[in-house]
């Protein structure tokens, strides 16, 4: 590869097939990318083998190619990068930053707050475990004061780890690694100098910065793409049972996401080449809306 100056990423999670969110997103990443002259990783998040539907991240690879979608280099798997992710682990833990918790859910639900994405963990184990207790998860410990994030879609967005989060988890007790671990310790790695992604994971952007810091990595800049919603307004994901895009009429598809993403092609624009070339000719970040943004047709 390059030493492109810019390098973007997809990173999809296997845990479901690509809806018209996940496809949004995928294309506004691209043409960020593209349009700055830089790269575009495609890496597997296959972390979290429970809740990953078998054949998915095939099936994501092949939906992104029959889109028009062209990665640079090989596809990465973090299910093969676990070394990476007990190498960084290692670091923390050696220099105080990171420590095991032996708290169950149940013990921690009777004695936490909520904070922004569930329990505020109460820091039970921070100085080690109760006597005769083992820890089996792995925590980052966090500092108190605001974090922001200087976002170029969303602006200023702040949070307090400590007040809204609290020491988070980097291995799971069950020993799966915990994805704001792992794609910090990935984009890192792959040298991704800036992240375009949906909106929902700004609420973890301050996690990961704080993983960056503690590893004394520099920290790349962060977009947030808007988040697409159904008609009830539940963001579209598995849960909420979006529909997974189909490659049939991809042209279609990709037409609605650029709409979407506040890029009107004109009518003439009717093969994907088309719409590729008049997107990439056309890409302006300032014309994508914050979001969130309700899909008209679900
Ligand atoms: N794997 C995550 C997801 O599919 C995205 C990770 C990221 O872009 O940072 O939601």
């Amino acid at each position: 590869m390059s030493n492109a100056i810019y390098r973007g990423r997809f990173a999809p999670s296997p845990t479901g097939l690509l809806h018209a969110g996940s496809l949004s997103t995928a294309v506004g990443s691209y043409l960020e990318a593209r349009s700055r002259g830089g790269e575009w990783l495609l890496r597997m998040e296959d972390l979290d083998p429970p809740r990953e539907v078998p054949g998915a991240a095939d099936d994501i690879l092949r939906t992104l190619e029959a889109f028009g979608f062209e990665w640079d280099g090989e596809v990465a798997y973090q299910s093969r990068r676990h070394g990476l992710y007990r190498a960084a682990l290692e670091r923390l833990a050696a220099s105080g930053q990171a420590y095991a918790c032996c708290c169950t859910r149940k013990e921690i639900a009777a004695h936490a707050r909520r904070g922004l994405d569930g329990y505020v963990y109460p820091g039970t184990c921070r100085r080690g475990c109760p006597d005769g207790r083992e820890g089996r998860a792995w925590r980052l410990a966090v500092a108190e004061g605001d974090a922001v994030v200087d976002d170029r879609l969303q602006g200023a967005y702040r949070q307090d780890l400590a007040r809204d989060i609290g020491d988070f988890v980097l291995l799971r007790a069950d020993g799966f690694w915990a994805y704001q671990l792992a794609v910090v310790v990935d984009d890192a790695e792959q040298g991704v100098t800036d992240i375009v992604r949906g909106a929902d994971l700004l609420v973890s952007t301050p996690r990961q910065l704080a993983v960056y810091d503690a590893l004394g990595l520099p920290a790349p800049g962060y977009c947030h793409l808007p988040v697409l919603t159904n008609a009830a307004g539940e963001k579209l994901s598995k849960q909420t049972l979006a529909p997974a895009i189909s490659t049939r009429d991809a042209a279609r598809q990709l037409r609605a996401a650029l709409e979407l993403l506040g890029h009107v092609p004109p009518a003439d624009c009717e093969s994907l080449d088309d719409l590729w070339r008049w997107a990439a000719a056309n890409w302006l970040l300032s014309r994508v809306p914050a979001g969130p943004l309700q899909l008209p047709h679900s």
